[in-house]
């Protein structure tokens, strides 16, 4: 694609219709096409060589490119000056609000520290969160591949010993749009101290293998959905970069290698043989085309993630609460997927719905005589949901199907329907006030005969009923049993029920909003010192769930980590905290 704009105006006028293909920006604006964004996070030492390597790797499609160069703003570099960066090269900070159709992330000169001793790695950070919510694809280079599959799937890099550098031979391994047109063997560069090895990358759900070889390990993998692109080696290298590195690294005495399969019979007096720019140039530009142009959408402020939030009986106990989530969910677009729980306690000595439910339920079945107190409960369900509805102005016809549920009620002895109510009507309730559909929980989650969640049926559901549809409201805590009534998962269980939705929709994120700022270091009504914790894996959450912490369901840690989909868990009350962060740190987490 031509390129037509970038930050970096210099480079681009010194190589103008050499070797970086352009065209200027009036004949751009005449061509029917919406050029497409790119961003190039660039943290190699040389930058100026490494913008000119990607800039002529992209610039081989019809599509047009613009480009904007990024810096991390925590590092000063040794070998391009300051000026010259601030000139060309925008900051995060710069650039947060932006979206992009593709992001490129190269690699870093610092394999051999941990990630987390790497001093912009907390900015690192926030571009791997920026690049799920801000940008379609992302493709990730040599040490950033790592970096990010680390981040995003606790996947650990490991040593190698002695630096792989030199031309290796590779075959495909699975069928991909990226790969599409290469040779079953092909040849790319690679040139690194440190590797993912193949077997820790097949044990990640959401990882396909594209490319590998036995000498050399995994070239290409990606997410499933295509959106990150990870690839060890350097496909944008110049005939002579992997030389100029094997001379640096002679100079300071480390006594390099021959790079392998590089110079005519391994000799470096021969000449170099270049055998890997033409598939090279086809990933780049079939990741362009087939990842980023074909598939983003055409209005770039709706490149989106996929958010599942799920909103506890805290967050819709009254009127007031109910307004504070319709505020947080059109906050941000992407929260298409709703799920509630019904309405929480209001104050300390209120009662949940729930509870409400189940004594309507308990004072049926033991035939007490006390009907009038059965009848006081149900009174009171239905005038929580008359006042929510009232003061929201909803209209007639919720009232109407608050009135026939608790008639439901009043017919039923069975458990698990009544105590379920409380969940179908808030989510009715809620859908009507956000102007959302409501899709019923009992055609999305199944139960087998031996009362566990049928997977295979639900997550089929899920994709055929959920993935096309945006703006929807699911009831949470319940779905359909075997014999197809109503069954319930255990009390809390609507965090449950987020969890499979999310997974069921491969979604970026899972929110779950509550009443506390997040996973804490104690129970902050009891012990006033106790803090927020800002990061966690999916076991350290479950082992606190376990041991009593109320904050989540343990059984709705499973579903969410099996896809490694990350969960946040906010408060409905302060909605500008990050609250906790639970995902994928370390491996085997
Ligand atoms: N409303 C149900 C309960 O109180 C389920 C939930 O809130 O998650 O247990």
């Amino acid at each position: 694609m031509p390129i037509i704009n970038s930050t970096n105006t210099d480079l681009l006028k010194e190589f103008y219709d050499k070797d970086i293909f352009q065209i200027p920006e009036l004949r751009a604006t005449t061509q029917d096409i919406r050029p497409l964004k790119i961003g190039i996070v660039n943290l190699m030492p040389n930058k100026k060589e490494t913008e000119i390597h990607l800039m002529k790797a992209l610039s081989n499609t019809p599509l047009q490119i613009e480009l904007d160069l990024i810096r991390t703003k925590s590092r000063k570099s040794k070998y391009t000056d300051m000026e010259y960066l601030t000139k060309n090269y925008k900051t995060l900070n710069e650039i947060k609000n932006n979206k992009y159709d593709g992001l490129i992330i190269t690699g870093a000169p610092v394999e051999h520290l941990e990630f987390e001793e790497i001093d912009y790695w907390d900015e690192l950070k926030e571009l791997f969160e920026f690049a799920r919510t801000h940008v379609y694809s992302s493709l990730f280079i040599c040490w950033a591949s790592q970096a990010a599959l680390y981040y995003y799937y606790g996947v650990q890099k490991r040593n190698l010993g002695s630096k792989l550098s030199g031309v290796f031979e590779y075959e495909l391994a699975e069928d991909s749009k990226l790969t599409r047109g290469l040779d079953d063997n092909f040849f790319y560069p690679q040139s690194r101290n440190t590797e993912n090895e193949e077997a820790e990358l097949r044990k990640v759900p959401d990882l396909k293998i594209l490319a590998r070889s036995d000498e050399a390990g995994v070239c290409i993998s990606s997410s499933v959905d295509e959106r990150f692109v990870f690839i060890s080696g350097h496909g944008e290298y110049d005939t002579d970069t992997l030389y100029n590195e094997y001379i640096r690294d002679l100079s300071k005495g480390i006594n390099p290698s021959i790079p392998r399969n590089y110079f005519k019979n391994d000799d470096p007096s021969n000449r170099i043989l270049v055998r890997w720019k033409s598939s090279a140039s086809l990933i780049f530009s079939n990741w362009i085309n087939y990842f980023v142009y074909q598939q983003t959408p055409y209005q770039i402020e709706k490149i989106e993630q996929k958010v599942v939030a799920k909103f506890g009986g805290s967050s819709l106990s009254d009127s007031a609460q109910f307004a504070k989530t319709k505020d947080i969910i059109l906050s941000d677009k992407n929260r298409t997927h709703i799920v509630v729980s019904a309405p929480g306690k209001r104050h300390d000595e209120d009662i949940k719905v729930t509870d409400l439910l189940e004594s309507c339920y308990e004072l049926k079945i033991k035939q007490l005589e006390i009907e009038k107190q059965r009848k006081k409960a149900l009174g009171q369900v239905y005038e929580r949901f008359k006042e929510i509805s009232e003061n929201l102005k909803l209209p007639s016809h919720v009232f109407s199907l608050i009135s026939k549920t608790v008639e439901d009620i009043e017919d039923s002895i069975h458990r698990d329907f009544i105590i379920s109510r409380g969940e179908y009507l808030n989510a009715q309730v809620l859908a009507a006030h956000l102007g959302y559909r409501f899709i019923d929980a009992s055609e999305l989650i199944f139960f087998d005969e031996t009362g566990l969640v049928d997977e295979a049926k639900t997550y089929l559901e899920i994709q055929k009923k959920l993935n096309k549809e945006e703006f929807v409201v699911i009831p949470g805590f319940y779905g359909k049993d075997f014999n197809g009534n109503i069954k319930t998962f255990e009390r809390g269980g609507s965090d449950i029920t987020g969890s499979i939705i999310a997974r069921g929709m491969s979604a970026d994120l899972y929110e779950n909003w509550t009443d506390v700022d997040g996973v804490m270091t104690d129970d902050p009504r009891i012990n006033e010192n106790a803090v927020t914790i800002s990061e966690m894996s999916y076991e350290q959450l479950l082992e606190m769930s376990r041991n009593g912490a109320k904050v989540y369901h343990p059984d709705a840690v499973n579903p969410v980590a099996t896809a490694s989909i990350p969960l946040r868990i906010c408060n409905t009350n302060k909605p500008s905290n990050l609250g906790t962060l639970i995902q994928k740190t370390k491996h085997n987490n």
